[in-house]
């Protein structure tokens, strides 16, 4: 028996000097984590956000109807063994950025898939995509649903359904939609004000507070979601490359959320740029980019610390990679690289280059997709 110990601590989104925690070996860190980062929304299987240098979007149905897409995003869904080797290094990359609480939309079957084949592993909220469009019914989440409800119980994972926006899913998809939510864990997403005001039309749906699942709205960019009584997750880095601006506060926003986290990195990457817009203190930042996922989600952050051997100032300039990350006291990140396979983040992110290459070649229109510069390390 030992302690983790460090100079500065953020716990639960508060600073303190001379941390001191029981844990099974000694370790010394400048900083630590209590809970580490929490990604509170990723696409795992978006390999290109259908961008195009300088083109902006009205608003996310704009987007999704006129985007140009060089992979076909429905083929990659439907490859198991692809989608599930996207999700897989979308949690290595978590771990190896400090985030042990990410949640993630997309294909279930995929997610899970790769969640269950890696110890330790980051805490996870699954929220399957649902909308009416083929590759993302809800007929298709049922079946991913039956083929993957007996996987997920040891309590680090919390699972639900994501409507993916009140206009590109029809009333009797989300009553579909909240019945399975209820079933299989009782949390709903949504994409919500990205770009135009939806809090009329949700309330329209969803009725008023108290609702029957907990609802997490994403993005919120033109909606005020104290509003409707929920707090939202904002996205916003991908808000700006969509769309060319974000929300101008943090009221009501509960955590932040990566959206493309092969193409962008998790949220620890985003700091600089949350700090910048938003220009608020680094504790307030701080609390909503670690603790804020837990409490949105409902998820326990017991046993999950992140150590840095730089100051707090390189972690919040984005420029700072973890030695150390546990997960439920668990050891998933050791000396900066994942214990279960010793792989380090430059290690994943060359994987993550060729698999999104991999894609690209097997489900291409034969242009290159084009991805934005990476918030960069040094
Ligand atoms: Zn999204």
């Amino acid at each position: 028996m030992g302690f983790i110990e460090a100079d500065i601590a953020v716990v639960h989104g508060r600073v303190v000097e001379n941390f001191r925690i029981p844990f099974g070996e000694d370790l010394y860190f400048k900083v630590v984590l209590v809970p580490g980062f929490s990604d509170g929304h990723a696409h795992p299987q978006v390999v290109d956000g259908g961008l195009r240098p300088g083109v902006l979007w009205r608003d996310s149905y704009d987007w999704i109807e006129n985007r140009d897409l060089a992979v076909d995003e429905v083929m990659v869904r439907r490859d198991l063994n692809l989608a599930s080797k996207l999700a897989l290094l979308t949690f290595y990359r978590a771990l190896l950025e400090g985030t042990t609480l990410i949640s993630l939309t997309g294909r279930l079957a995929a997610n899970v898939k790769a969640w269950i084949s890696m110890t330790p592993r980051p805490k996870a909220v699954m929220l399957p995509t649902v909308m009416d469009r083929e590759g993302w019914t809800v007929e298709e989440v049922k079946r991913d649903y039956q083929r993957v409800s007996m996987m997920v119980g040891d309590g680090l994972a919390r699972l639900g359904v994501f409507v993916h926006s009140i206009r590109l899913a029809g009333r009797n998809t989300i009553g579909e939609a909240l019945r399975l939510a209820s079933q299989r864990g009782g949390l709903i997403g949504l994409h919500m004000g990205e770009g135009r005001s939806e809090a009329e039309d949700f309330k329209e749906v969803f009725g008023e507070p108290p609702y029957p699942s907990r609802i997490v709205p994403v993005h919120c960019i033109d909606d005020d979601t104290t509003t409707i009584g929920l707090q939202c997750v904002s996205c916003p880095l991908t808000n700006i490359l969509l769309y060319g601006r974000t929300r101008t506060s943090l009221a009501g926003v509960g955590n932040f959320g990566s959206d493309w986290p092969l193409l962008l990195g998790t949220v620890s990457r985003h700091l600089p740029i949350i700090a910048r817009r938003f220009k608020e203190p680094p504790d307030s930042i701080m609390r909503i980019a670690t603790i804020g996922g837990y409490r949105i989600y409902d998820i326990p952050p017991d046993g999950d610390i992140v150590g840095y051997d730089v100051s707090l100032q390189k972690i919040l300039e984005g420029k700072a990679k973890p030695k150390f990350v546990s997960v439920k006291w668990e050891t998933a990140v050791y000396e900066g690289t994942l214990t279960n396979n010793n792989l380090t983040l430059e290690d994943v992110e060359k994987t993550i280059t060729e698999t999104i290459k991999e894609a690209t070649e097997k489900y291409g229109k034969g242009d290159k997709p084009y991805i934005p510069k990476l918030p960069s390390h040094p």
